[in-house]
């Protein structure tokens, strides 16, 4: 077994601390990774806090991976010790099922294996994050890491990036569009800077007036306060698509409203509770209410090779994984600007982390 150490909840009140763990051997298809950095997506805060039903413990979040090869298995073709290479949300799928064969390997028929809190098929046990000094993983669910690109502001990409990437990408968003983004957190800005590249008019919905001019920078050509009624009105059916990636509860009949007719809105935001939709919104104007998960393998690859073409990194606050859990904090208050990134060397040089 590959021994491992990284920041693990143990129960949804715990906060993260050190945990000696292990990895399983290296199989003929794995590589094993030095991790680098690793981003902190709202999800692992969802996760570890036990938001969305109750989660496997110990839990040691993070699928926002950079990290250097240092080792192949023996089938491996794809990568060479000392490369940079990136793991993302997930880590394996059933490789036969409709979706898996169509490179949407997110939605397996079998449950795709998430990066931490999925089922080790190896070891029997959980699967583990990135908050963490190595990773084990089969080298088709590995990305590339284009070359020039910075890997601490890249880590983000690998779930804010694509996550917002698909979407994007499945509902054709280019120039001649209207999008709106509501919340400007991790996903928020990658969609600014994402929908942006791809020529379409930009318009950012946020509840944090300190965040407009931020807004403007990353892409957003309009910035609105979506707590202003008559603003929000002054935005009614303007929208072709809407990305909503708010984490909490909010008013999603007052984002509908502001779709053209056949606009769609995809959800790609997890607020634990469920949101009331007032069909009238939806009626009015054939309009869509959809939802987006992460996105497949080759797709993540071609989001960061989008990435490295357009300058496109994440923005982001790099800390020491000690600070952890005052990071989750200011995550849960919508603070971030805009992606926390571990610098995996702070876990390196403390050997008692
Ligand atoms: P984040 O950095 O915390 O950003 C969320 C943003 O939502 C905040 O910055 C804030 O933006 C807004 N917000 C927060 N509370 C709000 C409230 N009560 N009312 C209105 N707006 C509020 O989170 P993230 O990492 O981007 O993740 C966002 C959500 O996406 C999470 O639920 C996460 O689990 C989910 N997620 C889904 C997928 C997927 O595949 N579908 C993948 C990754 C993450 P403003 O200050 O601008 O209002
Ligand atoms: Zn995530
Ligand atoms: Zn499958």
């Amino acid at each position: 077994m590959i021994q491992s150490i990284g920041y693990a909840a143990l129960s949804p009140q715990s906060p993260l601390a050190p945990l000696r763990f292990e990895r399983r051997e290296l199989q003929p298809n794995d590589v094993v990774l030095e991790i680098l950095f690793c981003g902190v997506c709202h999800s692992d805060l969802h996760v570890a806090r036990s938001e969305w039903g109750p989660s496997r413990y110990p839990c040691v979040p993070g699928h926002e991976i950079v990290g250097r090869v240092t080792g192949v298995g023996s089938a491996v073709t794809k990568f060479r010790a000392g490369e940079m290479a990136a793991v993302g949300c997930m880590v394996d799928s059933c490789r036969s099922c409709p979706s898996c064969r169509e490179g949407e390997e997110q939605f397996c028929d079998q449950g795709a294996v998430m990066t931490y809190g999925g089922p080790e098929k190896h070891t029997g046990g959980i699967t583990y994050g990135g908050y963490s000094n190595n990773i084990v993983v089969d080298e088709a669910y590995t990305l590339k890491v284009p070359a020039g690109m910075d890997p601490a502001a890249t880590a983000p990409l690998l779930c804010a990036g694509i996550t917002t990437y698909s979407p994007l990408r499945h509902w054709k968003v280019g120039p001649g569009q209207v999008v709106g983004v509501f919340g400007l957190g991790g996903l928020g800005h990658m969609a600014l800077k994402l929908a942006h590249a791809m020529g379409a008019h930009v318009v950012l919905f946020t509840t944090s007036p300190d965040k407009e001019a931020d807004a403007r920078r990353l892409g957003a050509d309009d910035v609105v306060l979506s707590r202003d009624k008559a603003a929000m009105k002054a935005w009614r059916n303007r929208l072709d698509f809407i990305i909503d990636t708010v984490s909490a509860p909010h008013d999603i009949n007052a984002a509908l409203n502001l779709l053209k007719r056949d606009g769609t809105l995809c959800q790609v935001g997890l607020p634990p509770a469920p949101l009331p939709v007032n069909v009238f919104a939806l009626t009015g104007r054939r309009r869509r209410l959809a939802g987006s998960f992460i996105g497949g393998i080759a797709e993540t690859q071609e989001m960061l090779e989008f990435c490295a073409q357009h300058g496109i990194v994440s923005d982001i606050e790099l800390i020491p994984i000690q600070e952890i859990n005052a990071a989750y904090e200011r995550l849960a208050k919508g603070e971030v600007k805009y992606r926390f990134v571990i610098d995996m060397a702070s876990l390196a040089t403390n050997a008692d982390a």
